[in-house]
């Protein structure tokens, strides 16, 4: 079943969203990006005559009951992007009664799911050497049932919006769905178009496609590069990554950070590219500077070539045109990670040389899609949001779709 052809008129729908918003010390919503995702598939039930439960995770609880995570915060904000009221359930493991009376149109908030443990389905206030660890966790998945199934109980419909959380293997994520029939479940809005995104890139690849990987470390993205490596035609490694390749050729490096363990590692990945036919596009040069700190004193060298004492903290000119050039050209695109210290206003040239040249692709057809953190808070700040294809919500999710894992939120609905 889609939401674009489910019928939800008199109908109950249980909607798992990621309403993980941040919050500010007296409760504010600072950024509201999250609920304004959410909100085509919530009104889409309401607009039809449904009710609407709306299920949540916020922050880190650890499965015990805690005020400054408490989704009642949220309430007023929901209600006023919703443009109806919005019913409060202080306990969402016993909102039956509120569920049963909502009539068409109404709206239920569940408090933070994440207050049961039964949630994340770990065991809690034991050990994992402990030998009665086997034990608790088979008696934990047990209750995580339960607790699916109470939620399950609310309603007639299942939604599941919240691709931010879709990696993991929750009650409201994943096992709720197994007390939902095919014709009673379905992704919502955000959720699909998150996966035609990943889909974009992954199997409906318009060529050429260009991957930018950048970042702090090889170590964190190597799944990544190795899954893209069989699909892409230029690879750009850029960011902090960088050094460890350059040492790896029997560079200097100076102070730039370093993956010591990984120059084997580095060499394999240039060898898999050459052996595939893929454009391994590494940096020439880099800006140095003699502390990390965003007033150092900087100055162009080679990559492979940088003074004691020093560390490369941005791309330098030459790379920034490698980069541009392999980039413009492209017809499908995928960003993920920054080509130097963007966090610094003196070395964010190397990332805007990217988002400039993957905005000028777009602007020539290409489908782009940034996700994963740094390179969605880089193409923030540099207010080019509106100049890319498709920003993703999810980080850790995007980055397990893109290693080719299976998601177990999407696979618990679409099988
Ligand atoms: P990641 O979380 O691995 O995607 O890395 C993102 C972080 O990498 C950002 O905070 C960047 O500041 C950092 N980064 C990018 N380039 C460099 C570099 N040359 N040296 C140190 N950190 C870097």
């Amino acid at each position: 079943m889609t939401i674009d052809t489910c019928k939800f008129a008199g109908q109950k729908a249980i909607v798992r969203v990621d309403f993980n918003v941040p919050l500010d010390e007296n409760g504010k919503i600072t950024d509201d990006t999250r609920i304004r995702g959410a909100l085509p598939t919530l009104k889409k039930v309401l607009d039809e005559g449904g009710a609407l439960i709306i299920m949540s995770h916020m922050g880190k609880p650890k499965g015990k009951v805690n005020a400054k995570f408490s989704l009642s915060q949220i309430v007023d904000a929901v209600s006023e992007k919703l443009g109806v009221p919005v019913q409060f359930a202080p306990d969402c493991a016993k909102a039956g009664e509120a569920a049963a009376a909502l009539k068409a149109g109404e709206v239920l908030l569940l408090e933070n799911l994440r207050f049961y443990p039964e949630e994340e389905g770990k065991p809690v206030g034991i050990d994992k050497a402990d030998p009665a660890f086997d034990e608790a966790k088979k008696a934990m998945k047990e209750s995580q049932k339960e607790f699916s199934k109470t939620l399950a109980s609310y309603a007639d419909i299942y939604i599941n919006d919240a691709f931010g959380t879709a990696h993991r293997k929750h009650a409201s994520t994943a096992v709720i769905a197994d007390y939902f029939d095919a014709d009673h479940k379905m992704l919502g809005y955000l959720m699909e178009k998150e996966v035609q995104a990943v889909d974009n890139v992954l199997s409906n690849i318009k060529r050429p496609f260009t991957a930018i990987m950048g970042g702090s470390k090889v170590s964190t993205k190597i799944g990544i590069i190795e899954n893209l490596m069989d699909k892409v035609d230029n690879l750009i490694l850029c960011g902090g990554m960088t050094y460890t390749f350059a040492k790896a050729m029997g560079g200097t490096v100076g102070t730039s950070i370093c993956e010591e363990d990984k120059l084997d590692l580095a060499l394999s990945i240039m060898e898999k590219a050459k052996a595939k036919g893929v454009n391994l596009v590494l940096g020439v040069d880099c800006v140095a500077a003699d502390s990390f700190s965003n007033d150092a004193n900087t100055q162009v060298v080679p990559a492979g070539n940088i003074p004691e004492g020093w560390e490369g903290l941005d791309a330098g000119p030459e790379t920034r045109e490698l980069f541009a050039k392999a980039i413009e050209d492209a017809k499908t695109i995928l960003w993920n990670g920054p080509a130097g210290v963007f966090e610094f206003d003196n070395f964010t040239a190397g990332s805007r040389a990217v988002a400039d040249a993957i905005a000028k692709a777009t602007a020539n057809g290409a489908f782009s899609l940034i996700g994963g953190g740094d390179s969605v808070a880089c193409i923030n700040k540099f207010g080019m949001a509106d100049q890319v294809s498709y920003i993703s919500t999810g980080g850790g999710a995007l980055l397990e779709a893109i290693e080719g894992k299976v998601l177990p939120g999407i696979a618990a609905i679409k099988g």
